[in-house]
């Protein structure tokens, strides 16, 4: 093997892994297996991924645990969570808790981000450069990157005015900002500003929201988890049920879809339908209907029943046509959904005011505040971006990637998203990703998708290994057909009525589509598996000495 770099990555690599979240880990525990030479590059100072950057005041996730963490029962058998939807601070404890059992750190350099990566034909490897001066060659390159890591904020005029603190919630500082007693202002009501919003509304002096979209929200039903039921589930055998199960749902999230369409059921029992997952709370309350994203009627019942419920929880007649409208925004569950606790409750408070964007925009940032479209100016103390993100694709068009004849990821992907299975791309050879466009991504829960993406990948590289060959790439016919299917079966959805950071249109500039494979976790992951089996069918696989 070549010489070493001074901090112990040497330049030949198998394989490398870029990223060390959910899907970087999983991958590194894989590799391991097999024994290759590999890295992790991480461009923070620890694991985590989405966990290691988002600390903003409310950040949780809103898929319950268990099914929100790795499958592996060497994890999952001691580790126990305080609650269903866990914050922060305890998946950061979790994180700590698989790396004290796996020793994962010694395989991972960290504070390294990717500059560069570029396809060296002659030899079938990758160059790729850091920011730090590492220069590296694997054979196989993997950007286990995540569809929510690169923090979108919009141009607004003056924005480096502000005087006051001023923070992306990806962004925010771990050891927190004091909002007690401040005017607080937050941008944007996505997932990220709803939670920041529940949190900040009863501590801060003075709350102002601007939104210009409102999210339809679906109730958390958070509730506490104790270690003695947790314990007798393991023993039970419910763990393994659901890690199997996982992959077998649509959006890997176990639970089954309801089997009647709304056509196929009586009035009462459509009423019932939707009172029934209402209380169960979380995305089980977006789809009480298996056609609730094909069929307008029943998107527009369920909306209505949605607009009723949040209303009853808002005083002011205003803020209820503000916040659920009487007519829908777009479809229901067309954008994703942020899980709620005390979102509607915290808009009745006196400190808390809703500026609507759409009536009076977003004029400038001053030393002071926000000036708005009417010409107020609006004072704080502390402004929260929660602006989103570049998602699904961003994180791999920010890296300068170089394929075939010197062409970059971004030129590839300017006027639409081009992938073979939502994980390899034609004339971007031995490069995969997992969690990015045209695969379950968004539509799915983070575990579910790259830990079987992830597997498929090193069976991949592990097939080539065993059949010495050095060079796998996507045609272009099969990577055409599976861009063809994608949008073919987003076409039969209500999903392209919406705009958002689903497809793209969150980001002026970038193609709008379906960044996600909306077929579903058991569809997709079936047909990467007959792919595999028919040899890698949809790729050319060769090798250097033939
Ligand atoms: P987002 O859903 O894209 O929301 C961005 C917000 O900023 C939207 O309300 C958007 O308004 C607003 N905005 C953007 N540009 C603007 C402009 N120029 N002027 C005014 N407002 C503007 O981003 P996010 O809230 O960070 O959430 C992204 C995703 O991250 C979520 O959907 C979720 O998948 C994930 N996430 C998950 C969790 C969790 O698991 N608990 C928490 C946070 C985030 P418009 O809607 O009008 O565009």
């Amino acid at each position: 093997m070549s010489t070493p770099l001074t901090n112990g990555t040497p330049e030949s690599l198998d394989v490398l892994v870029v990223g060390a979240g959910f899907s970087g880990l999983h991958q590194l525990r894989l590799y391991r297996k097999l024994g290759y030479n590999f890295r992790v590059f991480e461009a923070g100072s620890d694991i985590g991924g989405t966990w290691y950057w988002n600390h903003y005041p409310g950040a949780r996730v809103d898929s319950p645990v268990p099914v929100y963490e790795f499958s592996e029962e060497s994890l999952w058998k001691d580790w126990t969570w305080t609650e269903k939807y866990p914050g922060w601070q305890e998946l950061r404890s979790y994180f700590r808790y698989v790396d004290e059992k796996l020793d994962l750190k010694k395989d991972i350099t960290f504070n390294t981000r990717i500059a560069s990566a570029e396809w060296k034909d002659s030899e079938d490897r990758w160059e790729v450069k850091t920011d730090n001066g590492l220069v590296v060659h694997p054979r196989f390159l993997v950007l286990a990157t995540g569809a929510l890591t690169v923090p979108y904020t919009p141009a607004f005029k003056g924005l480096e005015r502000f005087e006051g603190v001023k923070h992306h919630t990806a962004r925010w500082p771990e050891e927190g900002v004091d909002v007690k007693g401040k005017r607080v202002a937050v941008v944007g009501t996505g997932a990220s500003g709803v939670q920041v919003i529940q949190e900040v509304g009863p501590e801060a002096a003075h709350l102002t929201v601007f939104q210009r979209t409102p999210n339809i929200c679906l109730p958390m039903r958070q509730g506490k988890l104790d270690v003695a039921s947790q314990t007798m589930k393991k023993k039970r055998g419910l763990y393994n049920a659901i890690y199997r199960r996982r992959p077998q749902t649509t959006g890997g999230l176990v639970h089954s879809d309801f089997p009647t369409e709304y056509f196929s059921l009586t009035a009462e029992a459509r009423i019932l339908r939707l009172e029934e997952v209402w209380e169960i709370g979380g995305f089980v309350a977006g789809s009480p209907f298996p056609d609730v994203l094909t069929n307008q009627e029943a998107n527009d019942a369920t909306y209505g029943f949605w607009r009723d419920r949040v209303r009853e929880r808002l005083r002011d007649p205003k803020v209820q046509e503000k916040l659920a409208p009487t007519l829908p925004p777009h479809p229901f569950f067309t954008r994703r959904p942020s899980l709620e606790q005390n979102y509607y409750e915290v808009f009745n408070q006196h400190n808390v005011e809703l500026v609507d964007l759409n009536e009076s925009p977003i004029a400038e940032f001053t030393a002071k505040g926000i000036v708005t479209g009417d010409g107020q100016e609006h004072e704080f103390d502390v402004i929260v971006l929660a602006t989103g993100f570049d998602a699904v694709t961003g994180a791999m068009t920010n890296i300068d990637v170089r394929g075939m004849g010197g062409k970059s990821i971004s030129e590839a992907w300017k006027d639409g998203v081009y992938t073979n299975l939502g994980m390899t791309v034609s004339e971007f050879p031995n490069m995969f990703f997992t969690y990015g466009p045209q695969a379950p991504t968004a539509l799915s829960n983070g575990p579910s998708c790259v830990e079987p993406q992830s597997e498929w990948i090193a069976e991949c590289i592990h097939y080539m290994e065993q059949n010495k060959l050095t060079r796998i790439e996507a045609t272009r016919e099969a990577q055409e057909a599976w861009r063809d299917m994608s949008l073919g079966i987003q076409d039969k959805t209500l999903l392209g009525k919406a705009r958002g950071w689903w497809n793209g249109a969150n980001i002026p500039g970038k193609a709008v589509e379906t960044l996600s494979f909306p077929g579903g976790m058991p569809f997709y992951l079936q047909t990467c598996k007959e792919k595999a089996e028919k040899g890698y069918e949809g790729f050319v696989l060769s090798s250097k000495s033939t």
